[in-house]
């Protein structure tokens, strides 16, 4: 007899027919003799819904009154579910976050879990009854409501494991497990059985949207073993380890993630002196922009060219404040592009291969992409590139690190 915590997704609880059919599914692990705890999100669309209806009356809406508005998409959820449980005779039990003991600071909209209390959980499994908890929210010391960031269901469910100590916790959603890339881009993409924790955060981060990263870590962090799976197919998804699998086989690259929120600014002939660097990104951290990769190179003449990008959604803001910068330290000039994205390959098996990045340099020249700026960790590697190459760039790399699917006979 296991303990399992399951999440299910907005696309899981969309329809009262997939509740019935979430419900189903929990029945059977409760018959086959384990012990439920389940997790869910607002049903899909619902979240969006309720910040509309905000939005209609202020563009900037108070953020505590927020949290009290957007947490009732779960609430309806969890009494949905237990009610299609009860109707099968069995003893479920809705509870909202507060309910159950969920305990947050009080940053509103991105609030953190800091502690669950799990007496009233345990007490309902112990009297043999399956545990429905509201995904996303919590509450603060002084009782006010808190949310924990769109996609927070993801780590509701995790931090509930944690603290129950579950055998697993089960992400279940509409894809059937995490991709070596997205499948809409590259139709020969393979479902991972399995993905360390490292892997897993580098892909969070990089763009893949599988799982929301604050949930990523906080598995990470407690060892949780964590699975991600389908609730419309059968199959073993793919668990999120942190064993790395050092055998031969094993992939150099593990995955491929791209996103295009990306932009570029550069600021051109800026003297070579100590402390540009400096007086260029301070006023952009502190306008609370935030730069990811960050490129100088010196010219012969004794002025640097300085590269960085930014969210996409920021670009124009960091572009008219770099233009003031610009005119203060002297630069010749300063431009911009948002027609760029960013291209990463993930993989721990990195760590013991050389020449993973000058391969990728290779065929991304074959296919005479211009590489515009590069950052590396030990287990990733990032390339900008143009837009328009995204798909090309993702497809050849999918292929030439021998990630694609073989294909099967019909
Ligand atoms: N309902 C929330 C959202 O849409 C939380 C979640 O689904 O994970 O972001
Ligand atoms: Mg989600």
């Amino acid at each position: 007899m296991a303990l399992y915590v399951q999440k299910y997704g907005g696309t899981s609880v969309g329809t009262i027919e997939r509740i019935e059919a979430v419900a189903d599914k929990v029945k059977s692990f409760h018959d086959a003799g384990h012990q439920m705890v389940v997790a869910v999100s607002a049903m899909s669309g619902e979240t969006n819904r309720l910040i509309g209806l905000a939005k209609g009356i202020s563009e900037t809406p108070d953020p505590r009154e927020m949290d009290v508005l957007v947490s009732t998409g779960e609430q309806v959820t969890i009494a949905l579910l237990s009610m299609a449980l009860k109707k099968r005779g069995i003893n479920a039990r809705s509870y909202t976050g507060w309910q159950v003991g969920i305990k947050t600071d009080s940053s509103y909209m991105k609030a953190r879990i800091e502690d669950i209390d799990t007496s009233s959980m345990r007490a309902q499994l112990d009297a043999g009854g399956v545990v429905i908890v509201a995904g996303f929210q919590g509450i603060d010391d002084d009782n006010n409501i808190t949310t924990l960031g769109r996609g927070g269901s993801d780590t509701t469910g995790v931090a509930l494991a944690a603290a129950l100590k579950a055998d697993e916790c089960q992400i279940y959603t509409d894809v059937d497990g995490v991709y070596t890339t997205d499948p809409r881009v590259v139709p020969a993409a393979r479902r991972m059985e399995k993905v360390t924790f490292e892997e897993m955060l580098e892909m969070a981060s990089l763009g893949s949207k599988v799982l929301q990263i604050r949930s990523v870590e906080f598995a990470g962090k407690y060892k949780v073993p964590l699975r991600v799976l389908s609730s419309f197919k059968e199959g073993n998804g793919t668990l999120i380890t942190m064993e790395e699998n050092s055998s031969v086989e094993n992939p150099v690259i593990s995955g491929i993630a791209f996103n295009r929120d990306e932009a570029k600014l550069t600021v051109k002939g800026v003297p070579d002196i100590p402390g540009v660097a400096s007086r260029i990104l301070v006023p952009v951290s502190e306008a609370n922009i935030e730069v990811d990769m960050i490129v100088q190179n010196v010219s012969e003449d004794g002025t640097t060219d300085f590269t960085f990008t930014v969210n996409r959604s920021e670009y124009q803001k960091a572009l008219g404040l770099l233009k003031t910068i610009g005119e203060e330290i002297n630069a010749r000039e300063v431009t911009g592009t948002d027609d760029i994205c960013k291209v990463s390959m993930v993989g721990v098996g990195m760590r013991s291969h050389a020449g993973v990045a000058s391969k990728m340099f290779k065929v991304l020249a074959d296919e005479n992409i211009n590489i515009q700026a590069i950052t590396t960790s030990e287990i990733k590697i990032s390339v900008v590139i143009a837009e328009k190459y995204l798909e090309l760039a993702v497809r050849a790399l999918h292929t030439a690190f021998g990630l694609d699917a073989e294909a099967t006979e019909e």
